[in-house]
């Protein structure tokens, strides 16, 4: 349930509202815009029903919420959230690159990798530290000395840093070295850990799992949002389908979608979605078409000799060769990279 306040409604008004809900044991989440006030009553619907919200000083109108998703959904919060990743905004006008290897294999790798980033126009340096692969027996990432090397990359360019958490008993620990904490595909549904991510305020990037639907990933981010963090942003990376020529096949639908369904801004990984180097650059500039808010890729200095994904890694020239086209696509559409 919705209930839309009356313009220049007092805060005394607002919290009459947030009390008579808290009675029932519904909870209130507030959204505050410009103009108006609208507070998001979660709980039983029956008993939210009964409660004469319309009658209470400052009530504009009540609009039940039909999405299962509630405090993600474009109805309950009409303006897009942007979000603040340690000084890099995803906040629609620019298109946000986020560039780095899959994962930190040691300082020089790290560091070129972030100089060549920052050189070449990224606003976000990635870099995987946890990596659980399909096999035990890959590589499964430095742990938190990659996670120090990251941050000190990071430090070295000025350049906000993400990475992956993969157990809930890491989340302070990771969210101590990084500004955003990623949640990977193979977690969208791990519900301890978007719980435990959504009780902090570091931004979280949440994948897209391999056969989730939009609604499943939505619910996903209900869940982090629900927890009092709404900083938020979606990725779209690619689902499993009948077709092996790509490593996923990416649902570019998806992002157009997610646009009119929620107002969290929402990425694209096209390294993941293909697992080809050759195809990336295509795609990316596919994404900056559709109105994604960003993308994601894979680069290393040297793709060949990747301990992971080598791939889907872009080399520098390939990533600057990208950059190049979407900075030179962007205008067309209204946007910056
Ligand atoms: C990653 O981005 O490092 C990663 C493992 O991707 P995904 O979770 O989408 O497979
Ligand atoms: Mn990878």
């Amino acid at each position: 349930m919705m209930i839309v306040m009356k313009d220049g409604a007092t805060s005394e008004e607002v919290q009459g509202v947030v009390d008579r809900l808290h009675e029932v044991g519904a909870e209130a989440h507030l959204s505050k815009g410009e103009f108006k006030t609208v507070i998001g009553a979660i709980g039983d619907r029956e008993v939210i029903s009964q409660v004469p919200l319309l009658a209470l000083p400052g009530v504009e109108k009540v609009i039940p919420i039909m999405k299962p998703f509630k405090l993600v959904s474009r109805e309950f919060h009409p303006d897009d959230t942007v979000v603040d990743v340690g000084g890099a905004r995803l906040d629609s006008g620019r298109f946000v690159v986020i560039a780095g290897p899959c994962a930190v294999e040691g300082e020089e790798q790290m560091l070129s990798s972030a100089r060549a980033a920052r050189e070449m126009g990224a606003h976000i340096l990635r870099g995987g530290a946890f990596k659980p692969r399909t096999s035990p027996y890959s590589f499964q990432g430095l742990g938190e000395e990659g996670l120090r090397l990251l941050a000190k990359a990071g430090e070295m360019t000025g350049l906000p840093v993400v990475t992956e958490v993969v157990d809930v008993r890491h989340v302070a620990m990771v969210s101590s070295y990084v500004d955003m904490l990623q949640i990977g595909a193979r977690n969208m549904q791990n519900f301890l850990l978007l719980r435990e991510v959504g009780l902090q305020q570091k931004p979280v990037m949440l994948k897209r799992g391999l056969s989730s639907t939009i609604e499943e990933m939505l619910m996903a981010a209900e869940y982090i949002v629900r927890g009092g963090n709404s900083n938020v942003v979606l990725c779209e990376r690619g689902i499993r389908t009948f077709e092996t020529a790509t490593r996923n096949t990416l649902d570019l639908s998806c992002v157009p979608l997610v646009k009119r369904l929620s107002h969290l801004p929402i990425i694209v990984d096209p390294s993941h979605a293909t697992g080809q180097r050759e195809i990336i650059a295509d795609l990316a500039r596919g994404a900056l078409a559709v109105g994604a808010d960003g993308v994601m890729v894979e680069m290393h200095p040297d793709p060949r000799s990747a301990l992971c994904d080598g791939s889907q890694s872009l080399g520098f020239d390939e990533f600057a060769g990208m950059m190049e086209q979407l900075r030179s696509l962007a205008p067309a559409l209204g946007r910056v990279v």
